[in-house]
């Protein structure tokens, strides 16, 4: 199974957010959209970087955000922009891979989120839950596949 077929289910938006925004809009348009990733653009929509759940939390754990019950703030050290937070070196895929191939990437690089992209553009956004979905629904139809071959069933 490629990419492309999991893209046609899944639909190709993306939700996008520009460094220059707020991690505060981040966390709304995460809330906002259920998803676990934003693709940060520039301005002519290339992609400049990724900003993902685990770097918020991973700030909420060295800046103490909100979570230490303390009325002490932290406040104006926290970097405020998505831009000083995003990951900039983005592992993208192109529609043309394969699931299994696309796993064992995310797998490799300890990444939950692929963006996907086709000419230079984005075609879409690909979760470690997707990928898995795929693989399991391909294993159901070649066990079913075996099983009519072993039992000598034809449609
Ligand atoms: P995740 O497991 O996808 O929530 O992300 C774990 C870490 O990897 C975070 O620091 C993300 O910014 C980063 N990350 C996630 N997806 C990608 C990607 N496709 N390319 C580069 N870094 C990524």
């Amino acid at each position: 199974m490629l990419i492309r077929d999991v893209l046609d289910k899944k639909g190709t938006d993306v939700v996008t957010i520009g460094g220059e925004r707020t991690l505060h809009d981040a966390v709304g348009l995460l809330n906002q959209h259920g998803i676990g990733a934003l693709v940060v653009t520039g301005a002519g929509g290339q992609i400049e970087g990724i900003l993902t759940e685990r770097d918020i939390l991973r700030l909420c754990g060295e800046f103490r955000l909100f979570l230490a019950g303390s009325s002490e703030s932290d406040s104006e050290t926290v970097p405020p922009f998505v831009r000083d937070v995003m990951t900039r070196d983005v592992v993208v895929g192109v529609p043309e891979d394969r699931v299994d191939y696309v796993m064992n990437v995310m797998t490799a690089k300890r990444i939950r989120h692929l963006p996907i992209v086709q000419e230079g553009r984005l075609a879409g956004m690909i979760s470690i839950g997707d990928v898995v979905n795929a693989q399991v629904v391909e294993a159901e139809f070649e066990a079913r596949m075996l099983r009519d071959y072993v039992q000598g069933r034809t449609y």
